[in-house]
C-alpha cells in the first residue's frame, strides 16, 4: 500500500514536471516565433522604406521626422533582438533544467508567473521580500537624510 502510494506520487511528479517543461517550452517557443517574425517583417519594412523613400521634394522637417521614426524602429528592433536572445538563452536553460528556478531559494517559479515574466529570476515570495527590503532601505535612507544634512 505504502509502496503503491509512493510509486503513484513519483509518477505524478514526473508527469507534472514534464507538463511544466512542455508548458514552458511552448510558451518560450511561441514567444521566439512571434519575435522572429516581427524581426523579419520589420527588417524587410525598414529595407523597403529605405529604397523607396524619395528624398527630393520634401522639406527638412519631413526628412527629420522620417529619420526619427527610423531611429525608433531601429531601437525597437534592437530591443526585440535582445529579447529574442534572452528567449533562446531561456530555452537552452530549460533543456539543461536550469530555467524557471528561483535564484534566491532554488524553488520552481510558478508557471503562470513565468508566462507573465519569462525572464523572472525569483519566485513571487522572494521577489516581494526583495521589494519590501528595497522599500525599507529607501525609507530608512529618507529618514537618515536629514541627519546627514544637519551634520554637514
Ligand atoms: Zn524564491
Amino acid at each position: 500500500m505504502a509502496q503503491a502510494q509512493f510509486a503513484a506520487t513519483t509518477m505524478d511528479d514526473v508527469a507534472s514536471e514534464r507538463d511544466r517543461y512542455d508548458e514552458l517550452k511552448a510558451m518560450l517557443e511561441s514567444r521566439r516565433l512571434v519575435l522572429a517574425e516581427e524581426l523579419n517583417g520589420r527588417l524587410r519594412g525598414v529595407r523597403d522604406g529605405a529604397t523607396e523613400r524619395p528624398h527630393d521634394g520634401r522639406d527638412f522637417g519631413e526628412i527629420a521626422d522620417t529619420d526619427v521614426q527610423d531611429e525608433i524602429q531601429f531601437t525597437l528592433l534592437e530591443m526585440k533582438a535582445e529579447i529574442l536572445g534572452k528567449v533562446n538563452e531561456a530555452l537552452a536553460r530549460l533543456e539543461d533544467g536550469r530555467y524557471g528556478h528561483c535564484h534566491e531559494c532554488g524553488d520552481e517559479i510558478a508557471a503562470p508567473r513565468l508566462r507573465a515574466l519569462p525572464f523572472a529570476v525569483r519566485c513571487r515570495d522572494c521577489e516581494s521580500e526583495r521589494e519590501l527590503d528595497a522599500m525599507r532601505t529607501q525609507s530608512a535612507a529618507r529618514r537618515a537624510a536629514p541627519l546627514f544634512d544637519a551634520r554637514t
